[in-house]
């Protein structure tokens, strides 16, 4: 077999690699460079894939799967069910606002991927491929364990153990045993200023702050699903305030409560409501939880006056709101006066330590990481 990293090895983001076997040709991920990356590898994904049989997603993060309109029409794209759909309503959205470049056929083309379910393994070629669900900060993430011509390849794309489906992922690896070869995510290693509670802690610490003042605005991702639910169960133990987001995110909320119904309880968010102006009285009246984003809308809520006695949790990576990565308009939007509480979606260097160690490796290939890696 042999694999080819074209792009994400001394880079955070941009992920394409490719592995080949006698009779087959994958590419996992076809990723974009995040915005401000110093690297400027330019990877031909028309020709790359046009040469391949499969192109494998294991996760709707732009840095993972932004340049799908780039794959060969003939080439078909799997991805998780869940993570197909709410990648569907993320670009309708991204549509809609007009920001960026997304048209219909950017939808059509989501609309044509091939599913894959959670450990039920599919064949390309002389391919077997197993796709591990494994947690992230987005939603119905994977790994996958690639096995042909005698040879077992795990790849990792982004992971992390410290999350709600964290302590799965060592249970599933135990069961699969021994690989030849480890391709893995090595973000946090040149991230150090990262914080590592688990999302669970992160949750405890919410309840404080949520009890702490009756208006409470919260900036995160929003198909950070496990980060909203921490927030949502927060507030569920902090005495249960309104909780509150626009019609965009309550679509999301929706269909990620209707899938995961049969299984937990823990993704059910039925009862968050998309705002509407019967509910400001109450809002004043009661208070709120309101998940907001740099627009319009959110800005009517966290620059009303009515509301200036507000707590404004800032809830995902300090990189775009500081330095080289900052984000123009998050800056401009999120108050000088914010509250911090984020953990990473990526393993920790002891979680990268215990996959190693299950999988046991003869090869390590460390992707998605700086050059320059700090100890
Ligand atoms: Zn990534
Ligand atoms: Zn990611």
């Amino acid at each position: 077999m042999q694999i080819k990293i074209h792009r994400g090895v001394n880079q955070i983001g941009g992920c394409v690699t490719e592995i080949r076997s006698q009779k087959a040709r994958v590419l996992v991920d076809v990723g974009s460079n995040l915005p401000n990356c110093e690297n400027e590898i330019e990877v031909n994904i028309a020709n790359i894939s046009k040469k391949c049989d499969a192109v494998l997603i294991t996760h709707y993060h732009g840095d993972h799967i932004g340049e799908y309109m780039q794959v060969s029409k003939d080439v078909p794209i799997y991805i998780g069910k869940q993570a197909k759909e709410i990648f569907t309503i993320f670009q309708n959205k991204m549509k809609d606002t007009g920001v960026t470049e997304i048209t219909q056929d950017h939808i059509d083309k989501i609309d044509t991927f091939k599913i894959f379910k959670q450990g039920v393994p599919f064949e390309i070629g002389d391919m077997k491929i197993t796709p591990i669900r494994t947690d992230h900060s987005a939603f119905d993430s994977y790994m996958f364990l690639i096995e042909a011509n005698g040879k077992r390849i795990l790849h990792t794309g982004d992971f992390r153990l410290h999350g709600p489906m964290g302590k799965g992922t060592p249970r599933t690896l135990k069961r699969i045993g021994k690989v030849d070869i480890l391709i893995c995510e090595h973000t946090t290693l040149s991230r150090q200023d990262e914080n590592f509670m688990s999302e669970f802690m992160l949750q405890e610490e919410a309840i404080s702050l949520i009890k702490s003042k009756k208006y409470i605005f919260i900036l995160c991702a929003s198909t950070n699903i496990d980060r909203i639910a921490s927030f949502y169960h927060a507030n569920k133990k902090a005495g249960e305030k309104l909780f509150i987001c626009d019609i965009y995110q309550k679509k999301i909320l929706d269909y990620v409560s209707k899938n995961s119904a049969k299984y937990t309880d823990y993704y059910n968010f039925y009862d968050v409501k998309s705002f509407d102006s019967e509910l400001y009285k109450n809002m004043v009246s009661n208070g709120f939880c309101m998940l907001v984003r740099s627009n319009y809308f959110s800005k009517k809520f966290v620059y009303n006056p009515r509301f200036r006695n507000n707590l404004f949790i800032y809830s995902q990576w300090l990189g775009y709101l500081q330095g080289k990565t900052a984000e123009k308009d998050l800056v401009k939007f999120v108050p000088k006066k914010y509250t911090y509480l984020h953990t990473s979606g990526h393993a920790t260097a002891e979680g990268i330590i215990e996959v190693c160690n299950i999988v046991k490796p003869n090869v390590i290939i460390p992707i998605h990481r700086h050059k320059l890696i700090r100890f």
